[in-house]
Formats: structure tokens, sequence, C-alpha cells
């Protein structure tokens, strides 16, 4: 079985270019053992300049105040961990990939107390295809009302892409496949809609598009592209609060993410939404966003500029 470990390639590791194989860390890793560290998730597409990261900037630019969240300070520039993002999808000889760039603290001490513990910075690229499937990616996907909730603005640091999060996320997600969906949809602490377990969500009735406010939702760069085209596209986008009803009696409906791109939602706990496959808004939307990330839209070739990699 291939696993993420045994693999040909390279990984940037505190500056350097390692071998994938030997890009390893102790078992004393402080941040394996309590959580504490940002992470981002990148995508470069192919267009026909060869591959380019999308919103390479953003991407960086959220991973420094996720680590200004958590009081880590990265022993790094912004314009080196581009390029290392950049020069990673040419290394191991990517088309396309998934960049995952990840700041954690290291094995100088132990405990909640540790004092001495450093940053360090990995950054691993690989080839990885539509994330909830390129069958859903048409007919869409069915989604579970979670019993998690979402993380607290304040207290839980729900603003920081932050690894100990995703401990929630990922029951969620669990909870939502052992029942037989595909993702699961998460309230916030006052029983409104706030996201995915990975993605944030749109809600579209009667032509005007809405989303949740960024109470408890992560401030998706997506998302914040979806703005941009639908705007460009003449739609009104509204920010608001957004229940469970209102996504049952929605025209349509879909999750966006770096990972899960513009991925449309069929069914809300067995309800079906719309016409119960992708609408019409939605196909507009993703597919307009597909050509941007692969550089075939000219009004937003500067999303892509700064993430070319050759
Ligand atoms: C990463 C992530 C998103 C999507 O953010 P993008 O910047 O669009 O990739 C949404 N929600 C959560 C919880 C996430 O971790």
């Amino acid at each position: 079985m291939m696993t993420m470990e045994d693999r040909d390639g390279f990984i940037w590791m505190d500056g350097k270019w390692v071998d994938w194989r030997e890009a390893k860390v102790h078992v004393l890793t402080h941040t394996l053992h309590y959580g504490m560290g940002a992470f981002e998730g990148v995508r470069a597409y192919e267009t026909s300049d060869g591959p380019a990261i999308f919103k390479l900037e953003k991407h960086t630019e959220r991973l420094f105040n996720s680590a200004r969240i958590l009081g880590m300070d990265i022993p790094f520039d912004a314009d080196t961990l581009n390029q290392a993002q950049r020069e990673v999808v040419i290394k191991n000889n990517l088309n396309s990939a998934y960049i995952r760039p990840m700041c954690f603290y290291g094995s100088e001490g132990m405990g909640l107390r540790a004092d001495n513990l450093k940053v360090h910075v990995m950054i691993a690229a690989w080839e990885w295809g539509s994330y909830l499937g390129e069958d859903n990616m048409k007919n869409g996907i069915r989604i579970r009302t979670s019993s998690y909730i979402r993380h607290f603005a304040h207290p839980s640091l729900s603003g920081a892409k932050m690894n100990g999060n995703y401990i929630n996320s990922m029951m969620a997600l669990k909870e939502a496949q052992d029942h037989g969906f595909d993702e699961a949809l998460m309230l916030d602490v006052d029983g409104f809609v706030s996201e995915g377990s990975g993605e944030n969500i749109f809600v579209i009735k009667d032509e005007v598009i809405y989303t949740p406010h960024l109470t408890s939702a992560l401030p998706g760069i997506t998302r914040d592209t979806i703005f941009t085209l639908a705007k460009s596209l003449e739609y009104k986008i509204v920010e608001k609060k957004i229940s469970c009803d209102d996504i049952y009696t929605a025209d349509e409906a879909f999750f966006t993410g770096t990972a899960a791109e513009v991925t449309p939602i069929r069914d809300l706990d067995g309800k079906q939404i719309g016409i119960g496959s992708r609408g019409l808004i939605t196909a507009k939307l993703q597919s307009l966003y597909f050509d941007c990330v692969h550089g075939r839209n000219d009004e937003y070739l500067h999303w892509i500029e700064n993430g070319r990699c050759s």
C-alpha cells in the first residue's frame, strides 16, 4: 500500500529540501501531543503556462495570521514561504498539486509550560484530485446536521486554521459518514449554520446567495473568491444568520474550500434541496471558479500570477 510516508520526492523543512522518506520528527514533538500548530491547504492547478498556485499570497498571509493568533513566531518571511511553495510543486514534478504548509513546535521541551520551543515549518505537495469525488461535483453531496458544535469565535480560536481545532471537525465528519452521509453540517453555539468540517457553506434562495457571518466559520479564501465571482455575475450576496430550515427550503446550496472547491449539496438530513442535484447558479459559479484557477479567465489572472511555479 502506498502511504503518505513512502513516496519519492522532496519536502521543504526549515529552509532545506529533505528527501520525502527522511522528513521525520521525534515522537516527543510538542504539537503531536497538544495540537498547537497552524497549517494551510493550498492548491496549484495546471494552466497553459505550467502549474500555478491559486491565491498563494492569501494563503501565506492566513498562515501568518493563524500563527499570530497562537502566538507562534514563524522564523521565515512570507517571500521565503511563497518561493518554497512554488518550488515544492516543481521539485516533485507535479502539474497540479495540493500543498500543505504547517508550522509546529518541535521536541525542544515537553509539557504545557515548555518555553524553549522552536517553531518549525514544513511544506509538502502531492497530486490530489477532487476532494469529494468527481461524481459529487456534478450531482452534489448529501450532508447531515452534526451533533458537534463549531468552536465559538473567541475562546477556541475559530479564525485560525490550527491543528487542534480539527479534532472537532473530524468527529463531525466521522459521525456524518457513519450515518451514510458525505459531509457534516456544523452549527454554532446558538444553533445557526456555521460551516462543514472543512468547507464554508452558501445557500441560494430566489436568486440571492446567502452565507453565514464569520463569527464561528473559518475565513475561507474560496469563500472570498465566491463573493467576487457572484458579484461579477450580478448576483446579490448577503451574510446572514442561516437556520437548517433555510437550507431545507433553499433552491440550491454548495460548499466551498480549497480542497472541496465548489461542491454542490443535494440534500440535508435526507431532505432534498431544490432539484436534488447541482443547481443552475451553483453550476455557473463552479464553472467560473474552475476557469479562474486554471488561468482561463483574463479578468482574474492576478489571482495566479504570483503563484506561477515555472
Ligand atoms: C480550510 C477551511 C475552510 C476553507 O477555507 P479555504 O481558504 O477556502 O480553503 C473552511 N472551513 C474550515 C474549517 C477550514 O479548515
